[in-house]
C-alpha cells in the first residue's frame, strides 16, 4: 500500500518546465505531485507577458536545432487537446549587421539543419517590412516557422492537462526545504510534508535558493516588456511584420512582436544588464528607462512611438555561458533539474517537460543535452 502523501515523482515549481514536466509524467501514468508557491500561470516569475518567441534557425547554438522541432510537435499536440490557441506563426526576422553574432548564428543553424530560410538584404527589408527602419549594411536571416507563443495559455494547457491525467496539484503552497536520502525524497512545504522517489527542481528565478548547496554560478536579472500603441496600426498587424530580433548595436539587442491583442505591440532588451533577486525585484519602471527604449526604437521601428498602453516585469536566470541546465543532481540520482534558461527558455518548454520525465523515470533521455550538463562549471557535488 502506499503511504501517505508518497507519490512517484514531486515537481518543485509550476511555471514554464514544471508544468510540463508534470504534464508529461501525468501522461505516462505517473503519480506526481506538483508544488507551486503562487496561482498557476502567475505573473512573479518567469512566464508571464502574453508572448514568447518561438523560432528555428537559433543563434545562440545549431544544438538547440532538433529540440525545437520537438518543441514545435509538442506544442501543436498540446493546442489540439486544450482547445485554446497556443502558437501563432508569423515568420521570423533576425536583423542586424552580416558579421553579427545574431545574423551568423542563425545562418549557421539554418544551414547546418538544412532549414528553409532567406538573408534579406536592406532594400527587400524595407519594401517588405514598413514597419522597420534599418541601415544600408543592415541584413536579416527571415525564417517562416517563427512565431509566438502566448505563455500564460500554454502554462494552463500543461497544469489542465496534467490534472486531467490524475496529476495532484498544490497551488499557493511553498516549498522551504528538500533531502534526499535511501532513494526517497522528503518534500516540506509551509502546509505538509511529502515523499516521493523522485524529485524534480524547476524553480525558475528561485533555483539558486531551493540548490544553494550546489553553488550554481546563475544570476537573475530583471527585464522589463513594453507594450506601445503604433502609429500606423497596420504596418504592425500580424501579416505585416513577423516577430524579430534586432542587433541595433554590437552586441545589443531588442526583441518585438507584431500586434496580437489590443494592447499594442510589445518590444523588450534581451538583456537588460539590471541584477535583481526574486524577493526584491523592482517592479516599477521609471520615465528613464521608458525614454531609453524610445531612443533605441525612433532608430529601429520609429512607428512604434504612440502611447505606452501597459509594462511588466520578468526575471531571466542567466548561465556564465547562456546555455540551459538540464541535469540529474550530482550527488542524488534521484533528483533531477532544470534551471538556468537564460531569458531564452520558454519555446522549450513543451520539450524540456519531456525530458524531464524521460530523466526521472529511466535515468536517461533520447534527446541531446549534452549542453546542458552542470559540470561544465565545476558544480560543487
Ligand atoms: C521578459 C522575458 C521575455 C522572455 N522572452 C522569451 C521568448 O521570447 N522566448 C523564449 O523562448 N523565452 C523567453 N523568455 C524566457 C522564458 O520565459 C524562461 O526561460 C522560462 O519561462 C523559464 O521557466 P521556468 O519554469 O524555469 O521558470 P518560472 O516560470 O519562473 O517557474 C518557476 C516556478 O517555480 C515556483 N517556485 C520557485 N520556488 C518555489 C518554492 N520554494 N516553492 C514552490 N514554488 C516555487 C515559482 O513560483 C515559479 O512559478 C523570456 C523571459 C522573460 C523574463
Amino acid at each position: 500500500m502506499n503511504k501517505p502523501n508518497h507519490s512517484e515523482v514531486i515537481v518543485l515549481g509550476l511555471g514554464a518546465m514544471g508544468s510540463a514536466a508534470a504534464y508529461h509524467l501525468a501522461r505516462r501514468g505517473r503519480r506526481v505531485v506538483g508544488i507551486e508557491q503562487f496561482t498557476p500561470a502567475h505573473d512573479r516569475g518567469a512566464s508571464h507577458g502574453r508572448s514568447r518567441i518561438i523560432r528555428e534557425a537559433y543563434f545562440e547554438h545549431p544544438d538547440y536545432v532538433p529540440l525545437i522541432q520537438r518543441a514545435y510537435e509538442l506544442w501543436e499536440t498540446l493546442q489540439k487537446e486544450g482547445g485554446s490557441r497556443l502558437l501563432l506563426p508569423t515568420g521570423g526576422l533576425m536583423i542586424g549587421p552580416e558579421d553579427g553574432v545574431l545574423v551568423q548564428g542563425a545562418l549557421t543553424s539554418a544551414r547546418m539543419h538544412d532549414l528553409r530560410h532567406d538573408l534579406l538584404r536592406s532594400a527587400e527589408l524595407r519594401r517588405r517590412f514598413g514597419a522597420l527602419s534599418v541601415d544600408d549594411d543592415t541584413v536579416a536571416v527571415w525564417e517562416p516557422r517563427a512565431g509566438v507563443l502566448f505563455p500564460e495559455s500554454c502554462v494552463l494547457a500543461h497544469l489542465r492537462g496534467a490534472t486531467r491525467s490524475g496529476a495532484v496539484l498544490k497551488m499557493e503552497e511553498r516549498v522551504l526545504s528538500w533531502e534526499a536520502e535511501g532513494g526517497s525524497v522528503q518534500v516540506h512545504t509551509d502546509k505538509d510534508q511529502y515523499a516521493a522517489d523522485h524529485l524534480i527542481i524547476t524553480a525558475g528565478p528561485w533555483a539558486g535558493g531551493a540548490l544553494t548547496h550546489l553553488g550554481l554560478p546563475l544570476q537573475v536579472e530583471r527585464n522589463v516588456m513594453y507594450w506601445f500603441q503604433p502609429a500606423d496600426a497596420a504596418l504592425f498587424a500580424p501579416d505585416r511584420l513577423p516577430v524579430y530580433i534586432y542587433e541595433y548595436r554590437r552586441g545589443a539587442f531588442i526583441y518585438g512582436f507584431p500586434q496580437v491583442g489590443r494592447d499594442g505591440a510589445k518590444v523588450a532588451h534581451h538583456h537588460s544588464g539590471e541584477l535583481c533577486a526574486p524577493e526584491t525585484i523592482r517592479r516599477d519602471v521609471s520615465p528613464e528607462e521608458v525614454t531609453r527604449m524610445r531612443d533605441i526604437l525612433t532608430h529601429t521601428l520609429p512607428g512604434l512611438n504612440g502611447e505606452l498602453l501597459h509594462t511588466a516585469t520578468c526575471m531571466y536566470t542567466n548561465t556564465p555561458d547562456g546555455h540551459f541546465i538540464i541535469d540529474r543532481h550530482p550527488s542524488h540520482a534521484n533528483v533531477t533539474i532544470a534551471c538556468g534558461f537564460s531569458g531564452h527558455g520558454f519555446k522549450f518548454a513543451s520539450v524540456v517537460g519531456e525530458i524531464l520525465a524521460e530523466l526521472a523515470l529511466y535515468g536517461h533521455t533520447r534527446h541531446p543535452i549534452e549542453l546542458f550538463q552542470m559540470n561544465r562549471f565545476g558544480a560543487r557535488a
